[in-house]
């Protein structure tokens, strides 16, 4: 990055603040952040952060590092430091931040009653005796006594001298998100003790104030203290905290800390979706915090607009602009800024792709940036790609966004491509989904890749260009790459339906591509059915979408809940709210079985109980089907390609099988990375770590 000063409006933004004993070079604060590696994917982890360093960012931090071996938040693959073994794997985290100039901070976490403890298999402790919290599991944790709050102490103690001798220059203590235990400790709703540790705020308090003195101990002058606290607009009421109460802790500890995190309430309050929050929405909830304090306040707030971030500073909300999200999307956001780049800003499009992998124990992945959680595994970088090796030119078949991502990173390589969309605009289903109530942020998944092509001069596109298997052909590509998307089904195959259905009434069957198209039922007092067997956003948000235009709306699921797969995105509870507020009816764990004049059949998933729902049409949302044929026919024709110089042609994204945005995306830039790599396909295609296995006495 260079080293020029920073001229208006953004200088603010570089300009360096100390941090206790440390200073950062500048105000671009990556917040600790979750990402599905941790502990078993150390160096992909330590890869991922040190890209976000070499982008500029002055702090970069780790997710959740768990203190000790009571503190096992599995499933979720989180650090450890359970003990000195855990070290030489946080400190490669370390080093590789320091690598390019950032501080490097660690969050250290005991999750109190929200620790499971399913491998260590400790009773789970909280303030007090309640079952735990953050799942299902039929455990309960037991309430601690003072020997176990002297453990506790000493415990995160250990973690942090484990911290220092991995070389971390900020330390977290961490009490948010509903989370820990010392959020616990401050919360009535989980602390009932009696003792020096419940009751009056002060004494709940204390576990908190005893953890930041100790740290603040062992720090000293050599690492930050960082205190990360959950804060509310109106307090934060699932833990029965009032503002008046959270200002006092604020004001009691204000000094103990080189530093305050302020997020709002919990995690999914406080990672909301750009569906149902908009940037810099926490703003509510930290305002007039700062004053409170000397200390310098990192918030954050899904920024990604550097007049925005400014504001926040000038205005005296934030002194560091906190980002997890905005990180993820563009780890070089800083860089960008400070060279003027504005127009190169990958910016995060609010999805929650990135947080499924925490959910779904896999390594992160994002919308906006397929190379995230891929820089250590694959060596792709979100800024660089390999030189092109060849002369040979690429046909991209199909503008959505598998095709996008490969044109744009194919160009970016050098090679000559051309992409040919047969609509009047590039986008494909990103375009459609993006004009849906609450997704207008995803077109920012075409935008930059539509700016990125008006930059490379090797990249040629054209619109309302069908393209046929003759036309391949002929054109004399050395490669074509057939990106042509999919179509939802209309026959009711999805999940649960296996076979077509024949519907005795066609004619009130409606796709989503219908009603991107702008078809509508007739207006009637009868419902609209929405039948989601695809479980993720897109059957929600059509009932949202008919609500608001002042249909009557019935939403019929398979599933146990509404849009069940967006738990992982940590939207489920805010779909269904909206789905609720809008006189959405729900039909639960029934099966789609017919279609006839006005009405819609289903079948319990349990007992196959027959029932019959009002419906003047019904929208069907179950699976898709991949819009392959041209591949298929090229395929067929397999023989005329040498005739034609084609040396291969290759089906990525939806076409291939549909999935995700992100999947679509991923599998463009992995086209682009790997079209000259010879491999054996039965050799992993990427980098992993083994479990090294212990010596036996
Ligand atoms: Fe943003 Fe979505 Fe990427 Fe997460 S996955 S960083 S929310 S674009």
């Amino acid at each position: 990055m260079t080293d020029q000063p920073v001229a208006a409006p953004y200088d603010v933004l570089f300009t360096p603040l100390p941090i206790g004993p440390v200073t950062a070079r500048n105000r671009f604060f990556q917040v600790p952040h979750c990402n599905g590696m941790g502990y078993r994917d150390p160096t992909a982890e330590a890869f991922m952060r040190g890209v976000k360093a070499e982008g500029g960012w002055a702090v970069v931090c780790t997710e959740e590092t768990e203190i000790h071996h009571s503190a096992d938040l599995t499933p979720s693959i989180e650090l450890r430091l359970w003990d000195d073994q855990d070290i030489p794997a946080v400190a490669r985290i370390a080093d590789k931040i320091h690598e390019y100039g950032a501080l490097a901070g660690i969050e250290l976490v005991h999750g109190g009653m929200h620790s499971n403890n399913l491998v260590t298999r400790e009773v789970p402790l909280g303030p007090s005796a309640m079952p735990i919290s953050g799942s299902l599991d039929p455990v309960q944790a037991r309430a601690m006594t003072l020997g176990d709050i002297a453990d506790f102490r000493f415990a995160h103690r250990e973690a942090v001298r484990r911290s220092l001798e991995a070389g971390f220059d900020l330390v977290y203590v961490y009490a948010g998100h509903g989370y820990t235990g010392l959020q616990q400790f401050l919360s009535p709703r989980y602390n009932l003790r009696t003792d020096a540790y419940g009751g009056s705020p002060a004494n709940r308090m204390r576990l908190l104030r005893e953890v930041l003195e100790d740290t603040r101990e062992l720090c000293a002058g050599k690492a930050a203290v960082a205190c990360r606290l959950g804060v509310g607009r109106d307090g934060i009421a699932e833990l029965k905290i009032g503002r008046h109460e959270l200002e006092e802790i604020i004001g009691e500890l204000a000094e103990l800390p080189d530093l305050w995190d302020f997020v709002a309430g919990s995690w999914a309050e406080d990672s909301r979706t750009s569906r149902f929050g908009p940037e810099a929405e926490q703003e509510a909830h930290v305002a007039g915090l700062k004053a409170l304090t000397s200390k310098p306040v990192v918030g954050v707030g899904r920024f990604t607009s550097p007049d925005e971030m400014v504001r926040q500073i000038r205005s005296g909300i934030l002194d560091f602009i906190g980002a997890a999200r905005p990180s993820i999307a563009d780890p070089f956001l800083p860089q960008k800024i400070r060279e003027g780049r504005l127009a190169e800003i990958r910016e995060c499009i609010g999805c929650n792709i990135c947080v499924s992998g925490d959910h779904t124990m896999s390594p992160i992945r994002c919308t906006q940036n397929p190379t995230m959680g891929e820089e250590w595994r694959r060596g792709w970088h979100p800024e660089r790609l390999r030189e092109r090796t060849s002369n040979e030119r690429i046909l991209v078949v199909g503008g959505g966004p598998s095709g996008l991502e490969a044109a744009t990173s194919l160009g970016r390589r050098g090679y000559q491509v051309t992409l040919l969309e047969e609509s009047r605009e590039l986008g494909g289903r990103v375009r459609a989904e993006s004009g849906l109530p609450g997704l207008a942020a995803w077109i920012r998944v075409v935008d930059y890749r539509e700016r990125l092509l008006g930059s490379l001069p090797t990249v040629e596109h054209y619109l309302q260009s069908p393209t046929s298997a003759e036309d391949v052909l002929d054109f004399g590509f050395d490669h074509a790459v057939i990106a042509t998307g999919a179509t939802w089904r209309r026959d009711g195959v999805g999940r649960t339906n296996v076979d077509p259905i024949a519907w005795e009434a066609p004619d009130g069957v409606l796709t989503a591509e219908d009603l991107f198209a702008g078809v509508r039922p007739a207006r009637t007092d009868l419902p609209v059915v929405v039948y989601d067997d695809d479980h993720y956003y897109l059957g929600g948000v059509l009932a949202e979408l008919l609500a608001r235009e002042g249909y009557p709306v019935r939403l019929i699921t398979p599933a146990a809940s509404v849009s069940a797969w967006t738990a992982n995105t940590m939207e489920l509870t805010a779909i269904r709210r909206r789905l609720i507020e809008l006189g959405v009816q729900v039909s639960l764990e029934e099966v789609l079985t017919g279609i006839g004049p006005g009405t819609a059949t289903t079948a319990c998933v349990f007992t196959d109980e027959r029932r019959t729902h009002p419906a003047q049409a019904v929208v069907l949302v179950t699976s898709r089907s991949s819009r392959s044929s041209l591949y298929a026919e090229l395929e067929e024709r397999r023989g005329e390609w040498a005739a034609a110089g084609l040396k291969s042609v290759t089906c990525i994204g939806d076409a291939l099988a549909p999935g995700t945005i992100a999947a679509a995306v991923w599998s463009g830039r992995r086209f682009a990375e790997e079209i000259d790599v010879e491999r054996n396909p039965a050799d992993v295609p990427f980098r992993r770590e083994v479990t090294r296995l212990a010596l036996l006495d």
